[in-house]
């Protein structure tokens, strides 16, 4: 594929597109090449160039930009900030930036504790407008300082206080958004929406309630396929959480009211050491009946990273061990946490523990575990890379979990070191694939394979918040039946007949890997790209930033 000659996606050619673009008033429309190479890339490890970009100013342009998509059948992928690593803000078609203009907060209503916001919207600009009424949104990822709303309600982000405020699709009052059709709805708790295609909606999901029942939302990081079980009748047939990790395949979301919750006045922090991380997994389901707002992990291969890129001055003191579970307690009465905080260190089977109080010191622990991916990358010989970066299992099994995948490593000849929400069954974990050797794409996709099965055999899901995208899509048989596959068809066939949104992710998916893969040292096959990229990673934008 060339940069210099744009390619067609669909039937109409790149200057087709742009007409129809601005002959429906669409003004800021972009099919240069150097825009079209930076958007081919987001976090993840796929390359797709884009015939052209978008950056809408008000809602009635992205209604056009889906107008022009379903005239030429050029398609439509919506991007954040592009921090997503599973390969799924990227697309042949018109990529539309949301992050560019449509990023106001519009309210923050304190009494109802919501707050209406552009999709664009950056993560932390919303905690600024919120913070002076001591509120917050509540899911945060690691990527908060850029993130979009929009960018976390697409994949169903959270982060690392899941346990305690819940993930994106816990926290979506009320969603305005577009369909594949160019239908608009609003829907929402409050609000009671009707129309012919929700009713289609519901019918697909009434054809096989036993499946969504059995095999959907069986637990909390259960984010791989669509979260039908959001439909189920004795759900409310709740349309908005569902949209929530549907990566942009069913609906371009054009605002969004999301929840607020209040800031805790007092955190305290217990660190517990383990002898590895296995133990420190295997000690989960003793944290979880304390009801912490955080159970993360991380190993102490990624501590001395941090220490020996940052110095040691900013490393506080780990009690003894190999693997750390971080237990963050919130609540309005410090001497009722230290007590809480005390049976904590009482039930674990930790080796050594520290309470950690201090708002400084808690700040330096986040820090390291914030850091994870990042580090996570350094720590072996050859750069460690995502793909198989967020699996999760159902909290109970994760030391088993952890023990099959040091295996499985080994037996591959690979390294990684796990770390994440633990607390929550999720995994994160960056692998030294040698993916520009000879075999190394084979290597990769026969390492995805068993880790699917792995994953799959303890009752978990690829991903745990990063979604699908086409990092993972094409394995979802390994993980879903047949009939299950049916209704996510069902579904996208009633929001989005045509294929005309973000394509190859999560229904009829590109293959694993599909587009060419870019890690450090790889070569790319588009030279002015790879310059581009290296540009950007000298400045600390690029994939593994
Ligand atoms: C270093 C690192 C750490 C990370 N840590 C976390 C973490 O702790 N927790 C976590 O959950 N994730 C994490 N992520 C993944 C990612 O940052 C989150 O999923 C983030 O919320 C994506 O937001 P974004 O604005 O970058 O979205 P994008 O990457 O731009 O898009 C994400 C998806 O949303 C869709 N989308 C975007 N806007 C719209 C819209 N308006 N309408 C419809 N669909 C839309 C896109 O098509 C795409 O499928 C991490 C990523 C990196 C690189």
């Amino acid at each position: 594929m060339s940069l210099e000659a744009p390619p067609t996606a669909g039937s109409a050619s790149a200057t087709d597109v742009v007409a129809e673009l601005r002959r429906r008033g669409v003004a800021d429309v972009d099919d240069s090449t150097t825009t079209r190479a930076l958007y081919s890339t987001d976090a993840s490890l796929y390359r797709v160039v884009p015939q052209v970009v978008v950056r809408p100013r008000e809602v009635d342009e992205v209604l056009a930009v889906l107008d022009a998509s379903r005239a030429t059948g050029v398609p439509v992928t919506s991007r954040g900030a592009g921090t997503s690593i599973a390969g799924n803000a990227v697309g042949t078609g018109i990529v539309v930036d949301f992050a560019k203009h449509l990023n106001r907060v519009h309210e923050v209503d304190a009494e109802r504790r919501v707050a209406r916001v552009d999709p664009g919207v950056v993560h932390a600009a919303l905690q600024k407008v919120a913070a002076p009424q001591g509120l917050r949104f509540g899911p945060d990822p690691s990527t908060h300082t850029r993130c979009t709303i929009g960018g976390m309600i697409g994949n169903n982000a959270c982060g690392n206080r899941a346990l305690g405020y819940g993930r994106s699709s816990d926290n979506v009052a009320a969603l305005d958004l577009a369909t594949g059709t160019g239908e608009r709805l609003v829907v929402g708790r409050d609000v009671t929406a009707t129309s012919p295609t929700l009713d289609r909606l519901r019918d697909v999901v009434a054809t096989d309630l036993a499946t969504v029942r059995t095999e959907l939302g069986r637990f909390g990081r259960q984010v791989s396929g669509y979260s039908l079980e959001h439909l189920l009748p004795e759900r409310g047939f709740d349309v908005a959480s569902f949209m929530a990790g549907s990566e942009g395949t069913l609906g371009v979301l054009l605002g969004a009211t999301v929840d607020l919750v209040a800031t805790p006045r007092h955190v305290h922090l217990v660190v517990l050491g383990y002898g590895s991380m296995a133990e420190a997994g295997d000690d989960v389901p003793t944290m979880l009946p304390h009801g912490p707002i955080a159970c993360e992990g991380l190993g102490a291969r990624i501590i001395e990273v941090y220490r020996a890129a940052k110095g040691a001055a900013g490393v506080p003191e780990y009690p003894r061990g190999g693997g750390f579970l971080y237990v963050e307690l919130a609540g309005d009465d410090p001497a009722e946490l230290a007590a809480q905080a005390d049976r904590v260190v009482a039930d674990s089977g930790a080796l050594a523990h520290r309470h950690v109080t201090s708002v400084a010191e808690q700040a330096a622990f986040w820090r390291i575990r914030e850091e994870g991916a990042g580090l996570a990358s350094r720590i072996w010989d050859r750069p460690a890379l995502s793909g198989w970066e967020d699996a999760a299992v159902p909290p109970a099994s994760v030391g088993a979990y952890l023990r099959d995948f040091d295996a499985l490593l080994q037996q591959h000849d690979l390294h990684g070191e796990p770390y994440g929400h633990l607390g929550d069954g999720c995994v994160h974990v960056r692998i030294d694939f040698p993916i520009s050797e000879p075999g190394g794409p084979a290597g990769y996709r026969a390492f995805i394979e068993d880790a699917a099965r792995l994953t799959a055999s303890h009752g978990g899901s690829f991903s745990g918040e990063h979604g699908d995208g086409r990092a993972r899509s094409e394995l979802l048989p390994l993980m879903y039946s047949a009939p299950a596959l049916a209704l996510f068809r069902g579904v996208k066939h009633v929001l989005d007949p045509d294929d005309l949104l973000n394509p190859g992710v999560l229904v009829d998916p590109d293959p694993v890997p599909s587009a060419a893969p870019h890690g450090r040292g790889v070569p790319a096959p588009l030279p002015g790209v790879r310059a581009l990229d290296a540009d950007l990673r000298a400045q600390g934008k690029g994939w593994a930033a």
